[in-house]
């Protein structure tokens, strides 16, 4: 009897342990749109830990990403992204290039005059970091099953920092997810005459520039095709953003809306054939 309930505890423990691992292994891609207010900030954990950083919100949210970054067990940034030069999207990068390391670090190349974008240069050549600017229509293969496609910017468009917008990619197996930063009309028309129609659907799109009515044309999302769409603004914002008419074309086109004012952070996640999310969408 003592043997035969010796062996009935061992075999728990093994399934246990089998159980427990299918738990801790990760396969699945992370995408958390963290709330920093009227800004943008998305950190991308791969399958196999790798994380690229795009954003970090203005300067004054910087602590709350490094924080986020520590919680989420993050010990170096291996890919960081500064889609353009405006201080809601550089501005919190700069806390974190001070308290993480950073492999390598992508700038569009337009240059900025403000305090912010200065302090960021500075920060980058106190760090030890290169920038990079990437070559639109390359792209990154990060690991098995895992790309990440520069689109654009993709031609000078002179002060219009928000068009100098890097616009990425990421390919996990059949899921694709659009990061667009603060591109406007015009750069969306120039995405979807560069790119095959079909390179361009996405299953999940980061809406451009908070949701304002510069972006995110019907035709642009007729292309894309997303299911899922996230905006990341502030409360109360002095643009009124996300604009009405945005919401309208997006809920029209049948696709399901996170806003990080109204639920904070958005987490998706993928394992490459079907996307979810911790929190329902806030249109849908
Ligand atoms: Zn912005």
């Amino acid at each position: 009897m003592g043997n035969r309930k010796h062996l009935y505890i061992v075999g728990l423990l093994i399934m246990l342990t089998i159980i427990l691992s299918g738990c801790l292994s990760n396969e699945d891609l992370s995408i958390h749109f963290i709330d920093v207010g009227q800004g943008d900030s998305i950190l991308i954990v791969t399958p196999q830990g790798k994380s690229i950083l795009i954003d970090g919100g203005e300067i004054s949210e910087g602590d709350k990403v490094a924080s986020y970054l520590r919680r989420n067990k993050i010990k170096k940034i291996d890919i960081m992204v500064g889609t353009h030069p405006h201080s809601d999207h550089i501005g919190g990068l700069i806390e974190v290039m001070n308290r993480f390391k950073v492999d390598k670090l992508f700038l569009p190349n337009k240059i900025h005059t403000t305090i912010t974008y200065e302090k960021f240069l500075e920060t980058a050549t106190t760090q030890g970091l290169k920038i990079t600017t990437p070559i639109s229509g390359t792209s990154l293969s990060l690991e098995e099953d895992i790309t990440l496609h520069f689109l654009s910017p993709l031609r000078d468009y002179g002060d219009d920092l928000n068009l100098w917008s890097i616009v990425l990619k990421l390919d996990y197996k059949n899921q694709s997810f659009l990061f667009t930063g603060d591109v406007e009309a015009t750069g969306e028309l120039d995405i979807i005459n560069a790119y095959e129609k079909d390179f361009l659907t996405s299953n999940v799109l980061k809406v451009a520039h908070h949701g304002s009515n510069t972006s995110s044309t019907q035709e642009f999302l007729d292309i894309v095709k997303p299911q899922v769409a996230i905006i990341s603004c502030g409360k109360n914002n002095a643009y009124s953003h996300p604009h009405q008419e945005v919401i309208d074309r997006l809920i029209s086109s049948n696709i399901a809306i996170y806003r990080t004012d109204y639920q904070g952070t958005v987490l998706i996640k993928s394992d490459g054939s079907k996307v979810w999310s911790n929190t329902k969408p806030y249109y849908h």
